[in-house]
């Protein structure tokens, strides 16, 4: 993954006249940056009849009638969690959802669209391309993903492979790409058109991809560590049951009632870190560690947070889990408590704190984000911690006390559930979430399941009380050994 970092930015909605904050990206063919010239000259968008597969999904991809290179539209890229930032020289695009959710999603058919350069660059990753729109809807040159992801091509199949995500994912999708070719018959004309992360290569690939398929849990998260001396009964736990409301239904006073903020273009979201050293205070772009995923900046965009699916599944696994943690005796604390919800990482994480009031001392003793995976895999994982985190009240031992939280309690859905294990059970290339740099006591992320998968989705569903019993069981096992 690259490890470019934008600070200090001024995000502008892109003032898209349709559902709430659809930004569109688009994509061109290989390595034809030189073609767009950036010119006066409207032209139309027609459908490509060449094959873009974006995590082994074909996705409509757009041209003109006198070039081949491929674009995509930013609708699309939104719904695989890419945002499009604007400061006052370009624009930028980031990757910021840690999952996607392509389900119920109709997208815009754009053939027939007039579109003009949009007079700003586009700056992904290591990249700057040109951006084209019509009105507010924009297309990105597929290219511009080049910058954020690894790539491979077949003459054979004459598909672009597009793998984005976490590195599992990734490694997973790059697998299934190459499997795809080779069963077409053209293994030998798999090449690397991109490696954003630099692993890989055209030499390297049945090396990584012999690899992947061993990846290890990390050190951190094998260690055993000392155990809490509390009883139960004084313990408080705060259960976070991930997203909810979506934000193009929610009204500014929600907004503003769940912890949100208007950036200065007047989106709503927040800002991922608190100012170093400090619990309460927005780094607004600067003050702070500047983590965020590849690419990503300080600001985070509420509608990011958007799925369909998944928060009622979170929802009924953390109302059994608490059931279950109040007959063991522990105090339980939920961030949300129905679907019409959905607070900022904020106010989740100030329930962390007596009152919610982030200024005083933290009184929960483990934050439990519960959330369900998607975009291709199954089992459940655990998110892990690595790095610096230097928000006040945090302990020596914060990243390894969150591990083993995380741990425990994922290995005990395993022992207790239908619900397989998801590779390593670590999932270890997100470390830089908001939870992680917001919360002052160690926090446990759960990714229980995959929801795009129907055998874990029909888990998911029939399961819950199981589930939660499980997460209980995993929460009191990590307090009591
Ligand atoms: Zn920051």
């Amino acid at each position: 993954m690259t490890t470019r970092k934008i600070k200090s930015i001024t995000i502008a909605a892109l003032s898209v006249a349709l559902a709430a904050e659809i930004v569109y990206i688009g994509a061109s063919k290989k390595d034809s940056i030189s073609v767009f010239s950036s010119s006066e000259i409207p032209e139309t968008l027609i459908i490509s009849s060449d094959i873009v597969k974006i995590n082994n999904y074909s996705v409509p991809v757009y041209e003109f009638a006198d070039r081949d290179d491929l674009f995509l539209s930013a609708e699309l890229l939104n719904a695989y969690g890419y945002s499009i930032l604007e400061d006052s020289e370009n624009y930028i695009l980031e990757h910021t959802a840690e999952t996607y959710d392509l389900t119920n999603t109709v997208f815009t058919d754009l053939s027939g669209y007039t579109v003009r350069d949009a007079q700003k660059k586009l700056l992904s990753g290591s990249g700057s391309h040109y951006i084209y729109n019509a009105n507010s809807l924009f297309v990105v040159p597929v290219e511009a993903l080049y910058d954020m992801s690894e790539v491979i091509y077949s003459d054979v199949t004459d598909t672009i492979y597009i793998a984005i995500g976490q590195q599992d994912e990734v490694n997973r999708n790059i697998t299934e790409s190459y499997a795809e070719i080779t069963a077409e018959g053209g293994a030998e004309t798999a090449s690397v058109l991109a490696s954003a992360s630099g692993t890989l290569t055209a030499a390297a690939l049945p090396q990584f991809l012999a690899s992947s398929a061993t990846a290890a849990p990390p050190a951190a998260a094998q260690q055993e560590q000392n155990t809490p001396q509390q009883t139960s009964g004084s313990r408080l736990i705060v259960l976070d049951a991930g997203h909810g409301k979506s934000s193009g239904s929610m009204t500014s006073a929600e907004f503003e009632s769940e912890g949100y903020v208007k950036n200065s273009s007047g989106t709503w979201g927040e800002w991922r870190h608190w100012k170093s050293g400090t619990s309460d205070v927005p780094c607004e772009g600067s003050g702070c560690t500047g983590r965020a995923p590849s690419g990503g900046s300080c600001w985070y965009s509420a509608g990011n947070g958007d799925r369909a699916t998944e928060p009622d599944i979170n929802l009924q696994n953390a109302l059994a889990a608490k059931k279950y943690l109040e007959q063991m005796g522990y105090t339980v604390r939920m961030t949300r408590t129905s679907n019409d919800q959905n607070p900022s990482f904020s106010k989740r994480i100030s329930y962390c704190y007596p009152g919610n009031d982030l200024s005083a001392n933290a009184d929960a003793s483990l934050y439990v984000c519960i959330h369900s995976n998607a975009g291709g895999g199954s089992g459940t994982a655990y998110i892990a911690l690595d790095g610096l985190y230097d928000q006040r009240g945090i302990s020596s031992t914060y990243v390894e006390d969150s591990n083993r939280a995380g741990k425990t309690i994922n290995d005990s859905i395993v022992s207790n559930t239908s619900l397989s294990r998801s590779g390593s059970g670590a999932l270890t290339f997100e470390p830089e979430l908001i939870a992680f740099c917001k919360s002052p006591v160690p926090v446990a992320y759960l990714e229980i399941g995959f929801f795009d998968n129907s055998s874990d989705l029909s888990i998911l569903k029939s399961e819950s009380d199981s589930i939660g019993k499980a997460i209980a069981e995993g929460i009191d096992e990590y307090f009591n050994g």
